[in-house]
């Protein structure tokens, strides 16, 4: 893979930064898109709808994976393979922290 010309041009330092900000951005958004839902927006109202806030989470998330993306640009098929290892593992971490069971898929005739 080549480097991508947002990273050859701004540099890693400025990617890593950009990611930084826009990870910062990610948590913001979904904490305001936890004040939508009916338990807490009782307690703790927002002037934001639930549709302005979905869309903003899922904006967030895109300028997340884009930064990473751009960053990683140069070896980013074997990232990539890191990355989903990792969230299948953290995965199955998570769902046995709060005592679910996985089923093993069904294998394929
Ligand atoms: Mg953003």
């Amino acid at each position: 893979m080549s480097i991508d010309p947002i990273l050859e041009k701004v540099g890693p330092a400025e990617c890593l930064a950009v990611l930084a900000e826009e990870a910062s951005e990610l948590a913001q958004a979904a904490l305001k898109m936890r004040r939508t839902i009916e338990s807490v927006k009782d307690r703790n109202p927002t002037t934001t709808s639930s549709l302005e806030a979905l869309c903003n989470l899922v904006e967030e998330i895109a300028d997340v994976q884009n930064a990473w993306m751009v960053l990683f640009s140069p070896s980013l098929g074997d990232v990539v393979k890191e990355v989903n290892a990792t969230i299948e593992m953290k995965y199955d971490r998570w769902a046995k922290r709060i005592g679910l069971e996985l089923k093993e898929e069904e294998e394929e005739e």
